[in-house]
């Protein structure tokens, strides 16, 4: 891998996401060797993702080199690479383009999507949680309505014309939000010979209500919200599957669809490897201490999304969810820092500073600890914090820029087909 020798502490970071960059901006200025390794070469924004899917935002606008993020710390190394296992006896990772020995080693891998071992589903649905998916699902959203336009089979046109999002979290409410807009406000002016009016957009959510980690009130208006926009929402509705054509579910219900977006659950990118350490068999995640030491090993850590650190507020873990990701990346840089000084290492306490979501152009709903609000003044909220929260000076100004346009124009410009999708048995 061509890293240099030095007499410095090697800390090997597995992953470039919130956690891993917050981890590693804490460390880069200090007497240790960091070496952060990452499939991609590029820091995802996945908040914003749903726009990608949708048009609204070009991708490279919510992605960021990570070189750039960590450029002039001359102890800081940054490689392209899959790491494919640990090799915890030797210390060591084993990488695509080779393996590299350790003294402190952080997981940061984050999460992918949890299709819970149904592999029809996983086989024929859309995943949304990196670049390239999302392009693959606005291209398959593209595709479907100049598919439909052509035929001259009505229950393939309503097929194609029928989405299914499964899961009524925030990225299922959102992007479900997304897609009611472009009904309205592009589809009629695109699509003059079809009749957009049919389009459905369906959210299923196998619990009573959707938004089930914000307040009832959130839950409540985000459900108004989508039936105003002409959302089909339906709740305590499970599906048990989906063969590329019909969406099976645990009642009578079925949905004939050429597309499903599966945002139904998450679980952590585990790495092989790592066999003396405690895992959360349902979701994947690594069981840490309030050190983010891995269970099992003094030298191994887990941050972000992979960690599951279980607290009296959390007992199933802390949410997998931005705010925790970069909290925990920075606590854990400054005791690292402790630990290698041979001081003592401070426990990491949780500050949860709210959740949101947007339901659509003026419409969010936000829960801070003291207020909860909902509504366009949420929707500003919610605007400002993504806008902060994104990486580079220029990526905040392009996605401020496309959303004033987005707003003032009633429209989506980026809803191109630049990369086909070709999805497997297309109804
Ligand atoms: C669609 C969507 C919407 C979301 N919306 C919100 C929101 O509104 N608010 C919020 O707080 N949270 C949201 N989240 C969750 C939030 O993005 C995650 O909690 C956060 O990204 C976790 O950070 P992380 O550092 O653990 O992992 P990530 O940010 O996922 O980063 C993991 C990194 O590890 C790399 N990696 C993984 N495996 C390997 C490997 N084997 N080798 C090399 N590199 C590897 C990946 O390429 C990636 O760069 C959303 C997530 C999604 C998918």
């Amino acid at each position: 891998m061509n890293i240099p020798i030095t007499s410095f502490p090697r800390i090997i970071i597995i992953g470039g996401g919130f956690s891993g960059i917050a981890l590693a901006k804490k460390l880069s200025k200090q007497e240790v060797q960091v070496v952060l390794l990452d499939k991609n070469n590029y820091h995802t924004f996945q908040p914003l993702l749903y726009q990608v899917s949708t048009g609204g935002l070009e991708p490279d606008s919510i992605a960021y080199p990570i070189r750039k993020v960590l450029k002039n710390f001359p102890n800081f190394h940054f490689r392209l690479a899959n790491v494919t296992q640990i090799d915890d006896k030797n210390n060591t990772v084993i990488t695509d383009i080779g393996n590299l020995k350790y003294d402190y080693l952080v997981v940061a891998s984050g999460s992918t999507t949890n299709f819970f071992g149904n592999a029809e589903v996983e086989k024929h649905s859309m995943a949304m949680k990196t670049i390239p998916q999302s392009l693959n699902l606005r291209s398959l959203i593209l595709e479907n309505f100049e598919d439909a336009l052509l035929t001259s089979d009505l229950n393939e046109r309503n097929a194609l014309m029928n989405f299914v999002i499964v899961g009524g979290g925030p990225t299922g409410v959102e992007l479900a939000g997304a897609l009611a807009e472009i009904k309205k406000g592009i589809l009629p002016k695109d699509y003059p010979d079809l009749d957009t009016r049919s389009v459905q957009i369906n959210v299923i959510q196998s619990s009573d209500s959707i938004l089930k980690g914000m307040s009832e009130k959130a839950s409540e208006k985000a459900e108004d919200f989508l039936e105003k926009l002409g959302v089909n929402v339906w709740k305590n509705l499970r599906v048990t599957n989906y063969d590329g054509k019909t969406v099976t579910t645990n009642t009578d219900l079925v949905f004939e669809t050429a597309t499903v977006i599966w945002a139904a659950g998450v679980k952590g990118a585990l790495i092989k490897g790592l066999d003396a350490a405690d895992f959360v068999t349902r979701s994947n995640r690594l069981l840490v201490n309030s050190f983010n030491q891995v269970k099992g090993y003094k030298h191994i850590f887990a941050v972000g999304d992979i960690a599951c650190m279980v607290t009296d507020d959390f007992p199933n873990g802390l949410p997998m969810m931005a705010q925790p990701a970069i909290q925990q990346g920075r606590q854990l840089g400054d005791n690292m820092l402790r630990l290698i000084e041979g001081k003592p290492m401070q426990p990491f306490i949780y500050k949860d500073k709210g959740t949101m979501a947007t339901i659509g152009r003026n419409k969010a709903v936000v829960d801070l600890k003291r207020f909860k609000f909902q509504g366009i003044f949420a929707w500003y909220i919610w605007m400002f914090v993504h806008l902060f929260f994104l990486i580079g000076f220029r990526n905040r100004m392009v996605v401020f820029v496309n959303w004033v346009y987005n707003y003032v124009r009633f429209d989506r410009e980026a809803r191109l087909i630049i990369r086909p999708y070709k999805k497997k048995n297309k109804v």
